[in-house]
């Protein structure tokens, strides 16, 4: 559990008292609308519109919300149950968008925690894409092909009436990559008997599936570091990086490290870290987690200079970068302090709200480029939006092609939250331009389509 670090304007309080009291015990979803109310004061004051509208009010509260039941059995033919979420949050400048999460942590709060911040994140990618997410309590993990394929199928045979090319796309999160977009994408088709296939991303490259969308989360939030750093007249070249997770995100974000010539020394999963001062070998890497599917312990049994730390933190590890792309709070305030001593100059996370609250003042205060991820990890939900172009337009683009788009997007990102800081009088604030600069845009696009 976290304490909200900053304050609020006094217009705010309510409104926020209401959202504590409409949704109780529900603390990512609190924190996640606290940090976006927190930046909100001095927008009220200059707009004064979006009061007399309830903008504020309306966006904190999902249009619409669905609870569902997941029966499956298991290889060994025992009944399970689990509870699955899609929150449709905002569809005010196209259709909800967002990624489906499977782990045991997933409740309500969490995946309202993760649609609200997919609002503002997909508006800030100048895409037509609204905020939704969704998941489940299942826990993939020991689980087989088989069991995963009957578990995604039953819960399609629920959702697929809440989605549509033109309704709500789902895609990937944690627990959901490209073979469970598979089983998801098959049951959908078979039930409703259409090749929508704009329905889903972040599907295989032979059906539908668009270049560089498994690679852009963490691409992106290079590029949105890259940028950070070119603002103050340095770059990621030489940079002793951390990467927190070994999953998509991490993965991909260690890769673009290396090609823009930093040195990646540590990764981690939920049971260790692994630090290795040559480098990490990403070859190595995937071979272990996206082919073998095993924990990164395997990598320092396999390469003898790499040190393995069971249950160690990663944020103890000096460095100039640190990229977050594990899950939420994962870097607490006490983790960023001691970042800042050991000389970390850069933050930009790849997780969803991985920094606590303390922790984002601790690297304001300290004058660290702050990317908060609604901005910096942008790029995996953007590139779902070209994804969705290639499916309209039944086109699929290069390679080089659609990873121009993505670094065009990123510099993009980059450029509002930097100029609204700046317009805002914070200027190096990229958690009050992101905010900002997405709560304007959906906000007005909310008062033009009137009370609805
Ligand atoms: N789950 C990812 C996110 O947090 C991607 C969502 C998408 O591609 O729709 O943004």
């Amino acid at each position: 559990m976290t304490t909200m670090a900053g304050k609020l304007d006094e217009k705010i309080t309510p409104i926020y008292q209401e959202v504590l009291q409409r949704n109780p015990g529900e603390s990512e979803f609190h924190q996640a609308v606290h940090e976006v109310l927190e930046s909100l004061g001095r927008v009220i004051v200059k707009y004064p519109e979006f009061a007399d509208h309830k903008i504020i009010q309306r966006i904190c509260e999902p249009e619409r919300q669905v609870i569902f039941r997941v029966p499956w059995q298991d290889d060994r033919g025992e009944v399970h149950i689990n509870r699955a979420f899609r929150v449709e949050f905002n569809s005010a400048l196209g259709p909800y968008k967002g990624g489906m999460r499977f782990h045991p942590s997933v409740y309500l709060g969490v995946i309202k925690f993760l649609g609200f911040e997919q609002i503002f994140k997909n508006a800030l990618t100048g895409l037509p894409i609204g905020g939704g997410k969704g998941g489940s309590d299942f826990d993939p993990k020991g689980r087989s092909d088989d069991e995963i394929m009957r578990f995604c199928q039953s819960l399609m045979t629920e959702l697929y009436r809440h989605l549509g090319e033109y309704t709500d796309v789902p895609a990937g999160d944690i627990g959901v990559g490209q073979r469970e977009i598979g089983y998801l994408f098959g049951q959908y088709k078979r039930i409703t008997n259409r090749y929508e296939s704009g329905v889903l991303t972040g599907k295989g490259l032979d059906w539908g599936g668009s270049l560089v969308r498994r690679e852009a989360t963490g691409y992106g939030t290079v590029f949105f570091a890259q940028e950070m750093l070119r603002a103050r007249g340095e770059s990621l070249e030489g940079r002793k990086c951390v990467v927190s997770g070994s999953g998509n995100v991490a993965i991909y974000a260690a890769e673009q490290l290396i090609q823009l010539g930093a040195k990646v020394i540590a990764c981690s999963d939920s049971n260790g870290v692994i630090v290795h001062e040559a480098g990490i070998d990403l070859d190595l890497l995937k071979q272990i987690k996206e082919v073998e599917r095993r924990r990164i312990r395997d990598y320092a049994d396999r390469c003898t200079d790499a040190r393995y730390i069971d249950r160690g933190n990663i944020w103890d590890i000096p460095c100039d970068v640190a990229i977050p792309a594990a899950t939420e709070n994962e870097l607490s305030g006490s983790d960023a302090k001691k970042l800042v001593e050991n000389g970390c100059i850069a933050v930009a996370e790849g997780a969803n709200m991985p920094t606590t609250p303390e922790g984002v003042h601790v690297f304001q205060d300290a004058g660290v480029a702050y990317g908060p991820g609604k901005a910096a990890n942008a790029g995996g939900v953007a590139t779902s939006a070209l994804e969705m172009q290639q499916n309209a337009s039944r086109d699929s683009w290069t390679f080089e092609y659609t990873e121009k788009r993505l670094q065009q997007i990123m510099q993009d990102i980059h450029h509002t939250c930097h100029e609204t800081a700046e317009e805002f009088g914070v200027p190096g604030n990229y958690v009050l331009g992101a905010n900002i600069a997405a709560f304007l845009k959906v906000g007005r696009a909310m008062v033009a389509m009137g009370l609805v």
